[in-house]
């Protein structure tokens, strides 16, 4: 360990360190300067005492507690103030961010899916999509109209309703 780690501790009193950190600290100007900083800041801070409050300080803190104690409750709107509800707010956000710029990784079928293939006029558009299946409607019109001919095609027989 650094001899620089151990030095708060070492001008608090804690730790005395070992006799290589006691003999370096001697032959170390600059490692001794920092010891002597270090005790003369926990001296200042030892001198330093926590400002009287006041004689009525507690009075005054009690009178306030009853105060919030009497309050009626603000309803559901309180919860929008708490510090771990805009938290929460702000993480499902994030989630959702990242939800949505990451969604083709994340769910990589769906989003194929919902490409839109724009039809060109004029061109026959790709089978299976909803202008081409249009189309083929409009195009094979007689044939779907008759379609007592696929009543008697009867390929699954065995099939007598749907699952
Ligand atoms: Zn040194």
């Amino acid at each position: 360990m650094q001899v620089r780690e151990l030095l708060p501790d070492v001008a608090a009193g804690m730790d005395q360190g070992t006799p290589d950190v006691q003999t370096h600290l001697a032959s170390c100007s600059s490692c001794a300067a920092k010891l002597q900083g270090f005790r003369q800041t926990m001296a200042l801070l030892d001198q330093w005492g926590a400002p009287d409050p006041g004689p009525y300080f507690d009075t005054r803190l009690g009178a306030r507690i009853r105060e919030e104690k009497a309050r009626p409750a603000a309803g559901w709107l309180h919860w929008l103030r708490q510090p771990a509800f805009g938290l929460s707010a702000a993480a499902l956000m994030i989630v959702g961010a990242l939800v949505i710029g990451n969604r083709d990784m994340l769910f990589p079928g769906p989003a194929q899916e919902l490409a839109i293939v724009i039809p060109v006029p004029g061109l026959p558009a790709a089978p299976g999509t909803a202008v081409g299946d249009l189309q083929a409607l409009e195009k094979n019109d007689d044939l779907y109209a008759d379609f007592d001919v696929l009543d008697e095609l009867q390929v699954q027989n065995d099939v007598t309703a749907n699952p």
